[in-house]
């Protein structure tokens, strides 16, 4: 079952839980799949911005990525299992396709950032297969720019352009691609680079 907090439902799950329902048979289906984590600032910006909410409703699965949330649930009594991190997730994602030989592609960010992130997960997880990679700078709604992504296959399209970007350009332009599990990262690729 979900759990409402503040008009977003979130999914009430554990990460390990996550990853056995919902990521591993996405990746062993090719599937498509759009997962939002979502942390206070998030749910409150779904308040002043309608589109942002539909966008966020408009995802598969909607994570609680924040002790804020997790506190606003219980004291509504309906309790989340646990937090589950945007950070801890593609750490999670990332694991699980370097065992599978899934691809991830990389995108947002300034170009430093982002290939250190790449560079960090590829030290890390050296089996992984890196789809590609593109700084946040880009003109991101550009047909051509999307089809150059698309082009690639990725089986996981992780995206670091802040929230609301991320996830609208996810929304947007998830339809041009075949598969992938979809995730707005936020500032993760500096936490990976860093
Ligand atoms: N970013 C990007 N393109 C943009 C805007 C932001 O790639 O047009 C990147 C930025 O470099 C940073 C990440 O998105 O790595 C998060 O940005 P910010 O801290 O502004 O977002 P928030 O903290 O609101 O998620």
């Amino acid at each position: 079952g979900n759990v409402t907090v503040m008009g977003i439902e979130f999914t009430n799950t554990t990460l390990e839980g996550f990853m056995e329902s919902t990521v591993r048979p996405c990746l062993d289906g090719s599937e498509k799949c759009f997962i939002v984590t979502a942390n206070p600032e998030i749910v409150i910006a779904t308040r002043d911005h309608p589109d942002f909410k539909e966008t966020v409703q408009s995802a598969d699965h909607v994570l609680p990525d924040g002790i804020g949330i997790i506190n606003a649930a219980k004291m509504m009594g309906t309790p989340l299992q646990e937090r589950v991190s945007g950070i801890d997730t593609m750490r999670a994602m990332l694991a699980y396709a370097e065992e599978q030989g899934y691809s991830a592609y990389f995108l947002g960010a300034k170009e430093e950032a982002n290939r250190k992130a790449v560079e960090r997960a590829e030290r890390r997880f050296p089996k992984l297969k890196i789809a590609g990679r593109h700084h946040g700078y880009a003109d991101l709604d550009d047909e051509a720019f999307v089809e150059s992504i698309a082009a690639t296959e990725p089986d996981i399209i992780f995206v670091a352009l802040g929230m609301m970007k991320q996830e609208h350009w996810i929304r947007n332009h998830m339809d041009r691609f075949d598969k992938g599990v979809f995730m707005g990262v936020g500032g993760s690729f500096d936490v990976l680079s860093g």
